[in-house]
């Protein structure tokens, strides 16, 4: 009768081994699948982004749209001068090579490249046509020069990414500054006051402000609305580990995307 028992209990036993073994096959063999699918949505969503692009058939929420990117700053600077507005006297260096990560090393033209990518992809994907001032570092453009650039395209908006350096350690959050006396700066202003919201919303990040300044040169030589945005603070160390992290650059370039379209919803 033991033995009865003993070898119920063992083909019991083995029963549930080949279960248990069949199921952990069918998981297997399932996964594939399940991870091919995906991918072949994306790709096809690409087709379809890049077909509206020839067609012109609307596709993604920016379709026809033209945005010009301007990575701020450059591997060198340049000291020479050029005036800061037009019909201006007063002169700046043409471009600087700006601010660093403190804690990171990183400098402020490599940073804002990134940024320029992860905005630029974003915006591709929304079936957005976009112009970059520069996808290298090694370039000589001045902040004018920027400016004009994006005048002859015609382009319906310019986002000139930066990131700010203070003294101050502790100082942080988003900043979005326009030219106040110049050309297209209330419409400016209303372009900015979409999109600082919605990239305080994606980020988590400090809200500083909207701020006229008539300082800049590649913001008073725009005809075209353009925004100057300091995505945060280099010089304070857990913002410049932040900055320079590829997924919170996407967050950025998400927010920075979102705030177009509204404003674009609103013209
Ligand atoms: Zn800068």
């Amino acid at each position: 009768m033991k033995r009865m028992i003993a070898m119920v209990l063992a083909l019991c036993l083995a029963l549930a081994c080949l279960g248990a073994a069949a199921e952990g096959g069918l998981e297997w063999a399932e996964a594939p699948a399940a991870v091919d699918e995906p991918a072949e949505e994306a790709a096809a969503a690409g087709e379809e982004t890049a077909d509206a692009d020839g067609t012109g058939e609307p596709a993604g929420r920016l379709a026809g749209v033209k945005i010009g990117i301007d990575p701020g700053h450059q591997e060198h600077g340049n000291n020479g001068k050029e005036t800061i507005a037009p019909n201006s006297k007063k002169t700046k260096p043409k471009v600087s090579s700006g601010t660093r990560g403190v804690k990171t090393k990183i400098p402020e033209y490599m940073t804002v490249l990134e940024i320029s990518f992860a905005l630029r992809d974003a915006l591709l994907a929304e079936g957005a046509e976009v112009y970059m001032t520069r996808e290298t570092h090694d370039v000589d453009i001045s902040n004018q020069e920027r400016a004009k650039m994006m005048n002859d395209l015609g382009v319906d908006l310019v986002l000139r990414i930066h990131c700010d350096g203070t003294n101050k350690k502790s100082a942080n959050g988003i900043g979005l500054f326009v030219n106040k006396s110049y050309a297209i700066s209330k419409e400016s202003k209303r372009a900015a006051q979409c999109i600082l919201p919605r990239m305080v919303e994606a980020t988590g990040a400090k809200k500083r402000g909207v701020y006229e300044r008539d300082t800049y040169t590649g913001l008073n030589w725009s005809t075209v609305p353009c925004i100057l945005v300091e995505c945060g603070y280099l010089t304070n160390p857990d913002e410049d580990v932040q900055l320079n992290d590829p997924e919170y650059q996407k967050l950025l370039a998400q927010g920075m995307v979102e705030g177009i379209v509204d404003y674009m919803r609103e013209n």
